[in-house]
């Protein structure tokens, strides 16, 4: 029993003793797999240091440059042997990676650093119409318009918020990466303006001596208060039994006191052209001065004559306006070069039956108002054919023309060479007892005549000439003949 028991205990020690030496083994056993694995990784994995920030902020237009890494492998450098990867998209906000990996053997190291591409420009709003707008007192803003635009988001129009306040609108907007920008306009709540006068029927009225003025009629609207014609004041009677220019003036003011004034010329000339007459007559057209001429024309209610040749086809259109507005379209010449034109009679047909063709082209009517170059009285076709203005002045006559000199020169192809001096040279020449043929050119940039123009229409009214374009009723005004 007792020798059972005792056996039994040396058992029990034994196995404990066999245990002990176990745990120590294992333990051993361990430290031993964390020294192979440290020298593992000592010996056999990469390692790679990053150099800059882990973290980086671009912005839209930068582009980056990697501040660079260390990698090493059995303490020797293998950083040509890292692999670098990233995503990044350049221009785009994002968050990007950049990787640099390494492998030797089974062991593979990755480090990664952190792109930020942002967005920190603030849209721009841009206001239609000004920045300061004045409205009238009690009346609401109407939005004139605005745009909206992002670098990064292009039109964000649509985003834009409008607050309106008393004496401003304020227009905000925030791009998609939280950017804002902000505008305001300024309201003015006032009235400057005065009202705008509309005269009915024409701002130039013809009257014949001792007929009855009655005034066409006029309205007057305010941008504030409206229909204000009742409110307009006219000044000035018209006594038609003078001839001569006279003004009536219109005057209206809106409720703050804006006024605004308009004028009605009224010219009373004689009756039937008592007074005389006066063909205005523009020769060597058309050309850059013919438009504005025609516009004078046309503001004064003037007809005239103009005498053609063959200038551009671009400028085919003048004569074309001047034909449909109601001038006379006259013949010229085609070439207006003498030793051609005066060579011969037929040389002379030939070039005018070219003008003709060409203007009956143009209005599609043809004219038989005719002008010699030079005039019927010149005498420089001598030079190319002794006699021949004697047999082309008759010959012109027996083929169905009218031609027409002059007994006014305004002297703008010759010694007047400035507005005042074609206007005096036309003025002091007109006669009440003739029909005053008046020569005058719309050659190219000829100024001093279109300035001289307006003038010389009041100068005419005035005294109580009537205006004329030449046809074929007009009595005939000719030069001598000097070849
Ligand atoms: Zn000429």
């Amino acid at each position: 029993m007792e020798k059972d028991t005792i056996r039994k205990v040396k058992r029990v020690k034994k196995r404990i003793k066999i245990h002990k030496k176990a745990v120590a083994m294992t333990a051993i056993s361990l430290i031993l797999i964390a020294v192979i694995i440290a020298v593992c990784f000592i010996f056999f994995v990469p390692n790679i240091k990053l150099l800059g920030d882990k973290v980086i902020t671009l912005k839209l237009d930068d582009t980056y440059k990697d501040s660079g890494i260390v990698a090493t492998y059995r303490g020797k450098d293998v950083t040509d042997e890292v692999k670098i990867e990233d995503n990044i998209e350049y221009g785009k906000v994002g968050t990007y990676k950049i990787t640099y990996s390494i492998k030797k053997g089974i062991f593979e190291t990755v480090k990664k650093r952190t792109i930020k591409i942002i967005d920190d420009i603030k849209p721009e709003i841009i206001l239609e119409g000004e920045e300061e707008v004045t409205i009238c007192p009690g009346k609401e803003f109407e939005e004139i318009g605005y745009k909206a635009t992002d670098n990064y988001d292009g039109d964000i129009t649509k985003k834009v918020e409008v607050k309106e306040s008393d004496d401003k609108i304020t227009y905000t907007v925030e791009d998609s990466s939280g950017n804002k920008a902000t505008v305001t306009r300024k309201i003015v709540r006032n009235d400057k303006e005065g009202p705008k006068i509309t005269l009915k029927g024409d701002e130039t009225i013809y009257i014949k001596k001792g007929e009855t003025f009655k005034d066409p009629g006029y309205t007057a609207m305010d941008n504030c208060d409206g229909d204000v014609s009742k409110n307009i004041e006219v000044e000035g009677e018209v006594d038609t039994s003078q001839i001569g220019t006279q003004i009536i003036t219109y005057k209206v003011k809106d409720k703050k006191g804006n006024e605004t004034k308009t004028t009605r010329e009224i010219y009373v000339t004689s009756p039937n052209g008592q007074g005389g007459m006066i063909y205005l007559t523009f020769d060597d057209g058309p050309s850059n001065v013919t438009g504005p001429i025609l516009d004078v024309l046309k503001k004064r209610g003037v007809k005239a004559t103009f005498f053609v040749i063959n200038q551009s086809d671009n400028l085919n259109y003048l004569i074309k306006r001047a034909y449909d507005e109601g001038h006379t379209i006259g013949l010229h010449s085609y070439s207006h070069q003498y030793n051609l034109v005066y060579k011969s009679t037929n040389a002379y047909f030939d070039d005018l039956n070219a003008i003709s063709e060409k203007v009956e082209k143009i209005t599609g009517e043809k004219s038989k108002i005719i002008r010699f170059p030079g005039g019927g009285s010149n005498t420089i076709s001598k030079k190319y054919s002794q006699g021949i203005m004697t047999v082309l002045t008759n010959e012109v006559l027996s083929r169905g023309y009218h031609y027409f000199d002059w007994n006014v020169d305004c002297n703008d192809a010759g010694g007047a060479k400035t507005k005042e001096q074609v206007y005096s040279n036309v003025v002091n020449n007109l006669r009440h007892n003739q029909a005053n043929v008046v020569l005058m050119h719309d050659f190219q940039n000829n100024y001093k005549t279109l300035e001289a123009l307006d003038d010389i229409i009041s100068y005419g009214l005035a005294k109580g000439y009537t205006f004329a374009a030449i046809d074929m009723s007009t009595p005939l005004v000719r030069h001598r003949v000097n070849n």
